[in-house]
């Protein structure tokens, strides 16, 4: 077993790897830039290390910190949460190179998944449905590009290979403007990811964001926590997320389920991870995966009672899974609704400090959050500071607890997007389940 972990984060996601930590007998190590110092987690881990300035590129992107505070304090493991490293396949090699336990997949699946072509590539192989497009990287064959577009049909995407946060896309709607748009997304590409390869899909036009959740050991075991939708998206950032995906063809479904498990074991994946899917008319097309815990675990782990950030700390330690598939099995539903500290109509970061902070509750309510009464937001992190999370017999019980609970949540001092949040709750749409992608930018008038 691991026996001590450093938590490579911060905010919530280290606090809830802090608590996973603890009741598994596990010793804790906190690494926090100087500005973090009064983080809730950092208070309660058993040691802490300040591993530099407030700059994120000089704290929990670097390397060389964060593995010296791993060998100062003995620490066995390092558990990347999300963000920061968690996807960066030279960490993870770092980190196994100077002795210590990645808590996560092998580098080479991380760099593999993290090549959109060579993920989908790998997707094929293991009959996960992937978006019709040109299956390869587009290369400077001006007429073979507009034959594959034409049987494609337009409108097209054109994706960046290393593309990553809603970047690197562009969508192309007549073949005038193919040739052009290639050039523009290779050169911005280039610019932000040093990888000028790009790839085409059909546009799919009023999609639904669905999700599996899988957990793997890497000796041949993969189960899948079924599905959430987190359709609910503004400028491809998540907002409000659910489990179970409502209102899905009960067969695609578990098709869909049944290759990212084998997928899994096909690939040889370790630890938690999620595939991202577009579902739209009833099919399901794989867009890519994150090999890492996500922001909306909690609500797989409402509806299904497994703990999976315990799950990818026994992987990690060498465990073979103890739940077989036949033992999960989902009951009731849960939603989830990210707390940011900005803005409900601008949008803008709202960092400072709050006065007061009251955390509703009752049976089936779960914040996960790092605030406390007194807190000071900071400006250099991103602006998520709770997820507040509900879960009931039924999606309309769960809303409805959803709504009471917004409205029992008190942060006082800064700004928050909770009006938005009762908002989209209220929605008769929402409520009635399945809306797509574009909802929420429209209900808000950006198109
Ligand atoms: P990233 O890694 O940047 O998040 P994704 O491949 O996951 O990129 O795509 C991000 C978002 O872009 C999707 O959630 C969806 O809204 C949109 N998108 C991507 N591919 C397509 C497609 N083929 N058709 C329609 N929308 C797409």
């Amino acid at each position: 077993m691991l026996e001590k972990v450093v938590i490579a984060n911060r905010g919530e996601i280290a606090l809830r790897i802090l608590r996973a930590c603890k009741e598994l007998g596990i010793k804790t190590v906190a690494v926090y830039s100087k500005v973090d110092k009064d983080l809730m987690h950092v208070r309660l881990a058993d040691e802490a290390v300040c591993i530099g300035p407030n700059a994120s590129t000089d704290s929990y992107l670097n390397i060389p910190r964060i593995i010296s505070a791993a060998e100062v304090t003995d620490a066995t493991g390092i558990h990347p949460g999300y963000g920061f490293l968690a996807e960066n396949a030279g960490f993870a090699e770092m980190v196994e190179q100077s002795g210590f336990t990645f808590i996560g997949p092998t580098a080479d699946t991380i760099r593999v998944m993290g090549d959109k072509v060579a993920a989908i590539d790998a997707m094929q192989k293991s009959n996960v449905p992937t978006v019709p497009g040109s299956n390869g990287p587009l290369d400077d064959d001006n007429e073979r590009t507009m034959r594959i577009a034409k049987e494609i049909g337009y409108p097209v995407i054109i994706k960046a290979a290393a593309g990553g946060g809603g970047r690197g896309m562009r969508v192309v709607h007549s073949e005038a403007a193919l040739i052009n748009s290639i050039f523009v997304t290779k050169t911005e590409s280039k610019a932000a990811f040093g990888d000028d390869t790009v790839y085409m899909e059909k546009f799919l036009e009023n999609p639904r964001h669905v999700e599996v959740q899988v957990l793997a050991d890497g000796q041949g075991n993969a189960i899948h926590l079924f599905d959430r939708d987190c359709s609910m998206q503004r400028r491809h950032q998540k907002v409000v997320e659910e489990a179970p995906a409502p209102l899905i063809d009960p067969d695609a479904r578990a098709q869909v389920l049944k290759a990212c498990t084998d997928a899994c074991i096909e690939i040889g994946y370790r630890g938690a991870g999620t595939f991202e899917f577009l579902y739209e008319d009833g099919r399901f097309f794989f867009i890519e995966m994150n090999t890492r815990v996500q922001v909306e675990h909690p609500v797989s782990e409402m509806v299904t009672g497994v703990d999976i950030i315990k799950e990818q700390l026994l992987i990690a330690s060498g465990k073979p899974l103890s739940i077989k598939q036949e033992d999960v099995k989902i009951q009731g539903h849960a939603f989830e609704c990210r707390i940011n500290a900005e803005d409900p109509v601008s949008f803008l970061p709202c960092p400072g400090k709050i006065n007061q902070f009251h955390a509703p509750g009752g049976l089936g309510v779960r914040v996960d959050s790092h605030l406390y009464s007194g807190y000071s937001i900071p400006p250099f992190y991103d602006s998520m500071i709770a997820k507040l999370i509900t879960y009931a017999p039924t999606r309309e019980e769960a809303l409805k607890r959803m709504e009471v609970a917004l409205d029992e949540m008190i942060i006082d001092g800064i700004k928050t997007n909770i009006p938005l949040q009762k908002d989209i709750v209220r929605d008769a749409n929402f409520g009635a389940g399945g809306v797509n992608i574009h909802y929420l930018e429209k209900k808000l008038g950006i198109d």
